[in-house]
């Protein structure tokens, strides 16, 4: 028997220590050759121990996940439920790293994937294979929303006050929507004059401060980081793991959408490689729970004129290699870039990133998928927007790369006109207006629309549109 004054001492334990804790999810370290392990309370970013990126990662033993993935379905008969209603916590077994106390939802994650026989058509796909995941439909009007919520439940967890990003645009706008509506004080770094006003309006709308720093999206990236760390502040870029966590759901839906059934493909633009990195992420977990048979493949799409995933894979031949990554390769690439004062351009500006901070664990999500990567130049970024727009949804250009890509693969018969291909379109239509004006106003492309100037006349006028 443990003498009685022992009891009181254990309650105060119990009661000031573990109530936050996830007693079902820790970090780890991605380089095998580490693997330090770190609680869920900590917001680390990176492995204090060698640098690298960190991993959400979970005891399954002790999570009551769903046996089959349409058991998540039933959900949607619950919508009052605020957990069941966002298109990220429906999935919370699948990422449960915090108490739901602590999870924050604005509505994210109500998003469509649109069969489209006409993008298919130019792609040259056949009718009843090619998806658009609209991502675009989120409250912010990208698919980072679903990242945030799941960063921004960790940052309450961990009882932060405020928060940062460095952006190309939606992250900011994303960050800015989240912390009001947790109430904590927001910072956005933005590269001078490297950002689509739409996205920057939100951010400023939403009430973020926002500092514009004489330099890219890497000089931003590496401030960011340095601020956080001096101030304590909490980072929200894609090396958050949390984040990519969120962004493990959008796999989810586009499982959901096909009947809980997975594609042969999927198609994602390439930037700070977030997403690539939270897909073979979830396909890999989804697999080791028994959740899906087949992993698809995955096909990541570089801007030419930000293709570091690119030129490193296909040129330099950079593996994951189990995790034994060749750093060598990196670092000489990035010095190269550094010496010829590189800087990333391409109308595409949420991919303008010539140094991906998820690159590894991409990497990795490339040997999990049997992934392919490719570049598409901003010309065809622009073509294939002005298709999507005209009978998608509409999307903006970094998004468009995906199908600048798939038409890629297709002529070098990668992908095969029948198998079943889900593009994500990452951001909405008014993200990037600049470009999508400047395309038709300017006649600069093959599907310009042009407005046409009338006199002030009305016979005029109805001959005109009668055309
Ligand atoms: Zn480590």
């Amino acid at each position: 028997m443990w003498p009685c004054s022992f009891v009181p001492c254990l309650f105060v334990f119990l009661w000031s220590l573990p109530m936050k804790r996830s007693d079902t999810a820790f970090q780890r370290c991605i380089n095998p050759a580490c693997g330090a392990e770190f609680d869920c309370m900590q917001a680390i970013f990176k492995c204090p121990r060698c640098g690298e990126l960190l991993d959400a990662c979970y005891d399954w033993d002790k999570i009551e996940v769903p046996r089959r993935m349409n058991d998540f379905g039933k959900r949607w008969a619950n919508r009052q439920h605020r957990l069941d209603f966002s298109g990220i916590w429906r999935f919370r077994e699948l990422l449960s790293f915090c108490p739901d106390e602590y999870k924050v939802t604005i509505g994210e994650g109500q998003t469509i994937l649109q069969l489209n026989d006409s993008v298919a058509k130019y792609a040259d796909m056949k009718p009843g294979r090619l998806y658009l995941q609209y991502e675009g439909l989120n409250p912010s009007g990208s698919f980072k929303d679903n990242g945030m919520a799941a960063a921004f439940s960790h940052a309450m967890m961990t009882e932060a006050k405020s928060c940062a990003c460095a952006s190309t645009g939606n992250t900011s706008a994303s960050v800015a929507i989240y912390a009001h509506s947790c109430g904590l004080k927001c910072t956005v770094f933005i590269g001078q004059g490297r950002i689509a006003f739409g996205k920057l309006s939100q951010a400023m709308d939403y009430g973020a401060q926002t500092i514009q720093i004489l330099g890219d999206f890497d000089d931003c990236m590496r401030q960011v980081q340095d601020v956080c760390s001096r101030l304590g502040i909490y980072l929200l870029n894609s090396l958050n793991p949390f984040r990519l966590e969120g962004q493990k759901t959008i796999m989810y839906r586009i499982i959901e959408q096909l009947g809980w059934e997975v594609p042969d493909w999927i198609i994602v633009p390439g930037g700070n490689l977030g997403n690539s990195s939270a897909f073979g992420k979830a396909f890999a977990e989804l697999k080791q729970l028994g959740l899906i048979k087949q992993i698809p493949r995955l096909a990541i799409i570089n801007a030419t004129g930000a293709g570091t995933l690119t030129d490193l894979v296909n040129s330099k031949n950079l593996l994951w290699n189990n995790g034994q990554v060749e750093q060598k390769i990196i670092d000489d690439y990035y010095a190269d870039l550094t010496s010829r004062h590189f800087s990333p351009r391409t109308c595409a500006s949420a991919i303008e990133i010539s140094r991906p901070v998820n690159l590894k664990k991409c990497l990795r999500a490339i040997d999990v998928c049997n992934g392919v990567v490719r570049a598409v130049s901003d010309e065809e970024i622009c073509d294939a927007k002005a298709v999507i727009g005209r009978y998608g949804l509409g999307c903006e250009p970094a998004s468009a790369a995906t199908v600048a890509g798939l038409k890629l693969l297709r002529t070098e018969g990668v992908i095969a006109p029948d198998e079943r291909v889900a593009c994500v379109l990452t951001g909405h239509l008014l993200k990037d207006p600049d470009v999508t004006v400047g395309y038709h106003k300017d006649k600069k492309g093959r599907f310009s629309n042009p407005p046409v100037e009338a006199p002030n006349d009305l016979e005029k006028i109805v001959e005109l549109v009668k055309g």
